[in-house]
């Protein structure tokens, strides 16, 4: 295997904001799917493929949205999740709510998601490995904290490690937080970087967007950002209502030191606001 071909998904109708990654031995998968939006240029990416496993994350909507077209298109492919979401790709329509609630105005980027059937989603166990041939494996490796049911897949012989949301999104060098509601838990993202740390990877690939170089340098770099995300939302928390503390603290230049592109405003608001709750939740 050389580098896993990484495929733009065209998230919100943009570039390098959602990625795919083809990875194939004598067997092929799919790390990722899109959102059902996304499903037509990863086809077109794929002209000959005939994919035998495709991997999601987790199941919001961004990562796992497309996986029922995709499911279509490749009549072959199992669809392999944690056992927690396993259900919600069987049967999106609570899933597909909860996005609504979390994303509000962006909802309609997100795209629909259509059931797969049952007996294709295939719920892997924390350390399963599957097999792609020519001595390329994937290993499942649970990573909660975005989400309860976040996974990560590592191929162990190169040490290739596909982060999903677990370490948040690398956009031209700088790294933000993904840190949605309903279900983001700081103490358990921080685990679980620890846990993605002690795995050695030689190269991290971010689904938000792109390869990282020096993987342990970024993961405890993500460590200390969240820390410094919920400190400041924290020290906010309670002072004013939660719109006002949005604007503020993304106006921070301690957090921002070199502002951000406009268009991220939606997705940083949503991870304050996941942010915010989990602080709500432990510390009331
Ligand atoms: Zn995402």
């Amino acid at each position: 295997m050389s580098l896993p071909k990484i495929i733009d998904t065209h998230q919100f109708g943009r570039m390098r904001e959602g990625a795919a990654y083809y990875i194939f031995g004598t067997r092929s998968a799919l790390v990722e799917s899109g959102t059902s939006l996304s499903a037509p240029y990863i086809i077109d990416a794929l002209p000959d493929a005939n994919l035998d496993y495709i991997f999601v994350t987790h199941v919001h909507l961004d990562h796992a949205g497309g996986a029922g077209e995709l499911a279509r298109r490749y009549p072959h492919a199992s669809v392999i999740t944690h056992p927690r979401g396993a259900r919600h790709l069987a049967d999106p329509t609570r899933l597909v709510e909860s996005v609504r609630k979390a994303t509000g105005e962006m909802f309609s980027l997100y795209g629909e998601a259509i059931p797969i059937d049952e007996g294709r989603v295939q719920p892997a166990r924390d350390g399963e490995r599957f097999d792609l041939g020519a001595g390329i494996t994937i290993e499942a490796i649970y990573s909660p904290g975005h989400a309860p049911h976040h996974v990560c897949f590592f191929e162990p012989n190169r040490r290739y490690l596909f982060l999903g949301d677990a370490a948040g999104a690398l956009r031209n060098g700088v790294l933000y937080c993904t840190t949605p509601p309903p279900s983001f838990d700081l103490e358990v993202s921080l685990y679980t970087i620890d846990k993605l740390r002690s795995l050695h990877p030689k190269k991290i690939f971010y689904t938000h967007f792109g390869s990282g170089d020096n993987p342990d340098r970024l993961l405890k770099n993500y460590s200390d950002l969240l820390k410094r995300w919920a400190e400041a939302i924290d020290t906010r928390r309670g002072q004013m209502p939660l719109a006002e503390l949005i604007d503020d603290l993304l106006a921070d230049t301690n957090l921002f030191p070199t502002g951000f592109d406009e268009q991220l405003r939606p997705e940083l608001a949503m991870s304050v606001r996941g942010m915010f709750g989990y602080l709500e939740r432990v510390a009331p």
